[in-house]
């Protein structure tokens, strides 16, 4: 398994300009009738063809959710295609409703964070599990340097994550409530759960900003009415700030895993190849040897000191084999002494 491990080491010098991909994520909000959507989706999959661009949308009635990564010039231009209006389709997109642009985010990595091109389709772009939830009405958003001068005028106001635990165990702002959400659709219950005072200005933030739109509007519709989101998520306040008020790395969803506040791959996290969530607990594979990386949580479960599922399998098979094995030698034992 490739763990990255030295990818970091000898680049720091380098211009991040001339590391090899270049990568996108982006969302925007509006009203994609059925019929439309599938023409949009197809004229995005014929552009990042074209390209030869890699990455993962989420295409939903409600709007579109993605990552791409490509060569400098084709992520460029696959943007650029979103943007502009030259595809029919696509241009019908920005006609459609003047509420929300494209909020665009950009990083770079040595290493191609995706195997393909794919485009899914699916309920929401961010799953709430909530249809009455309408996105695209406004809420307050701040910059990153909004963000940075509000906390620190503001002492006495309630900074939440919405994201899940496995995201803030690797990182998240300083005094940050960690509402430790398996997933998203449980943000609403922890909100009724905690009641975070009302009278308080509440700033909440996410990877990119996409889970804060309908995570201010859920509280909005709780009664909280100084509601604010950080504008972009943590990967643009990396990109503007640094490292400023965060503590940590930031998980990402794709090959990278995670970025660091300059928006470096770490090197650091694999995805563990039993449970899918970050870590980077180095192990010498019990069943082949291999040297890997798997999360903390599975480091103590058994079979799991392995690189990979097809090897815990292996070596519960063989267990439970050696068990078997045992049991009938004891019992011919046992035989051998009656007969005795
Ligand atoms: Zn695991
Ligand atoms: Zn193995």
């Amino acid at each position: 398994m490739e763990t990255n491990e030295n990818s970091n080491a000898c680049d720091s010098s380098e211009n991040a300009a001339n590391e090899a991909f270049l990568v996108q994520s982006f969302y925007r909000f509006f009203h994609l009738e059925e019929e439309r959507l599938i023409e949009v989706k197809r004229a995005l999959e014929t552009k990042a063809e074209q390209l030869g661009v890699g990455g993962l949308l989420i295409i939903a009635n409600e709007g579109i959710n993605g990552t791409i990564a490509g060569t400098n010039n084709s992520s460029s231009l696959f943007i650029n295609f979103l943007l502009d209006n030259s595809d029919s389709s696509i241009a019908a997109l920005s006609h459609s409703d003047k509420l929300g642009a494209w909020n665009v985010k950009e990083a770079r990595s040595e290493d191609f964070p995706f195997r393909r091109f794919k485009i899914k389709r699916r309920e929401e772009i961010v799953t709430s599990g909530d249809e009455t939830i309408d996105a695209r009405s406004s809420s307050e958003h701040l910059s990153p340097e909004e963000w940075d001068r509000m906390i620190s005028e503001n002492p006495d106001l309630t900074l939440l994550d919405t994201r899940n635990w496995y995201e803030t165990e690797i990182g998240k702002f300083r005094g940050a409530i960690d509402p430790k959400l398996n997933n998203f659709q449980e943000f609403t219950d922890f909100v009724l759960k905690s009641s975070p005072p009302k009278d308080k200005p509440v700033l909440m933030y996410c990877t990119g900003g996409i889970r804060c739109e309908k995570a201010s509007l859920q509280m909005k519709s709780l009664g909280y009415e100084k509601v604010y989101q950080l504008k972009g998520g943590i990967l643009k306040y990396f990109e503007k700030v640094g490292r400023g008020l965060y503590e940590g790395d930031c998980l990402v969803f794709d090959k990278r895993v995670a970025v660091d506040p300059n928006l470096k791959p770490t090197g650091e996290y694999v995805f563990c190849p039993h449970c899918g969530q970050p870590g980077k607990e180095k192990i010498t594979c019990d069943n082949c040897q291999t040297e890997a990386k798997i999360c903390h949580r599975c480091s103590e479960k058994p079979f799991k000191s392995t690189c990979s599922k097809n090897c815990a399998n292996q070596l519960q098979f063989k267990a439970e084999r050696a068990k078997e094995n045992r049991a009938k030698e004891n019992s011919a034992r046992t035989k051998d002494s009656l007969m005795a």
